[in-house]
């Protein structure tokens, strides 16, 4: 019996049913596959030091900075991979990195 169109097949698929070019037609995926278990560091922000420029936003790698009502920034650690990009640009100093165990 042929699929219905709507039907979307659950992540992984199987090597021969990848498309060609790696290409993942079903969009707004990315929110139900969480990337941010594996870091062995997380950002921590003081708030004190932030001057709200926004650096840390425009530069994290896996968009997962976001404001917050007042407008400083955090990070949505469910997706964060701990590279520390956002600490090293944000020169106030105003996010260190701390290992996840602590
Ligand atoms: S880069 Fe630093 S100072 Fe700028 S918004 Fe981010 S935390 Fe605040
Ligand atoms: S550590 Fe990397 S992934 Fe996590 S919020 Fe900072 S820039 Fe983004």
């Amino acid at each position: 019996m042929a699929k219905k169109k709507t039907e979307q097949k659950a992540w992984p698929e199987k090597w021969h049913e990848v498309n060609p070019g790696c290409m993942v037609f079903a969009a707004g995926n990315a929110a139900n596959t969480k990337t941010g278990s594996w870091k062995s560091q997380r950002p921590v922000w003081d708030n004190a030091k932030c001057i709200k420029c926004g650096i840390c936003y425009i530069f994290c790698p896996e968009a997962c900075i976001q404001d917050t009502q007042d407008g400083f920034y955090e990070a949505n650690l469910d997706y964060c991979k701990g590279c520390g990009i956002c600490a090293h640009e944000c020169w106030p100093g105003a996010i260190v990195m701390r290992e996840e165990e602590e």
